[in-house]
């Protein structure tokens, strides 16, 4: 059983529930590899689908948003510990300071070299839309832009192919996901705190969300087999998200970028 773990910012100065302590990014990884298998997600290729019958538990790391102290803070803690982790890159923000995290301040975004140096280590990179935004509440143009624009740039700047992407929020509906097929997109990443009534594919596949306040018994629970007590955390991650989506309203107007033009 593969569970995939989604953090956000590993900051000693970070403010808001998404930041998570160093020192207790570090002790949760601590429990994760004495109790489980931490697989590091070298290539898509990789069958995040496929269950894993023998019930072994598996656990990837995986950070929204590409701040720059996953390079500089997480990198080391897993480095020391022989493990690599996923990160999602908002393209249209390398370089730059957030703009949407109300809650957290402003929070320098990875440079380009800084994701080279990831690539390098072994780990691995995935589109987070342009400028983050709610893409269920997008337009169709708009919605075009993000998926196709993001995946373009960052191929272009770093070289590869860019078959996956995180869905900002973890929002999508079926109209997101025909828009991300379409655009190339192999692999979508939502968390496990949106609905979804419909079949999961490859282009719906959930992570679980860490927290600050998640003590060591809840974090055997995010990596357990589903039952009641995921089922708690995963309400109250669903109001985490909920509160995390109201700065998308508060900043949509913010991004100054013009859907169909240009950044390359
Ligand atoms: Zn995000």
């Amino acid at each position: 059983m593969l569970t995939i773990l989604e953090f956000h910012n590993i900051s000693k100065h970070g403010v808001g529930w998404t930041n998570v302590h160093p020192e207790r990014f570090a002790e949760v990884l601590d429990l994760l590899l004495a109790e489980t298998e931490v697989v590091s997600p070298v290539r898509y290729g990789m069958r995040f689908l496929d269950g894993h019958p023998d019930g072994h538990p598996r656990v990837m790391i995986s950070f929204d948003d590409g701040y720059e102290e996953i390079f500089t803070t997480a990198y080391p803690i897993m480095k020391k510990r022989g493990v690599a982790g996923m990160v999602s890159v908002v393209a249209g923000y390398t370089g730059k300071t957030n703009l949407w995290d109300i809650g957290g301040g402003s929070l320098r975004h990875l440079y380009w070299h800084e994701i080279e140096a990831l690539l390098d280590a072994g780990w691995s990179i995935c589109s987070h839309t342009m400028t983050h935004p709610d893409l269920k509440r997008c337009t169709d143009d708009r919605l075009i832009w993000e998926l196709t624009e993001s995946k373009v740039l960052l191929e272009r700047r770093l070289g590869i192919e860019m078959p996956a992407i995180a869905y900002p929020f973890g929002r999508f509906n079926a109209r997101v996901i025909a828009a991300t097929h379409r655009a190339g997109y192999k692999t979508g990443f939502t968390v496990g705190a949106e609905r979804w009534h419909g079949v999961r594919g490859p282009l719906t596949i959930r992570r679980i969300p860490v927290y600050q306040i998640d003590p060591n018994a809840l974090i055997r629970v995010k990596v357990a087999p589903d039952g009641l007590l995921k089922k708690l955390d995963a309400f109250k991650n669903r109001s985490f998200n909920k509160a995390s989506l109201l700065t998308s309203f508060i900043n949509r107007n913010r991004y100054k970028g013009i859907p169909g033009s240009t950044i390359l």
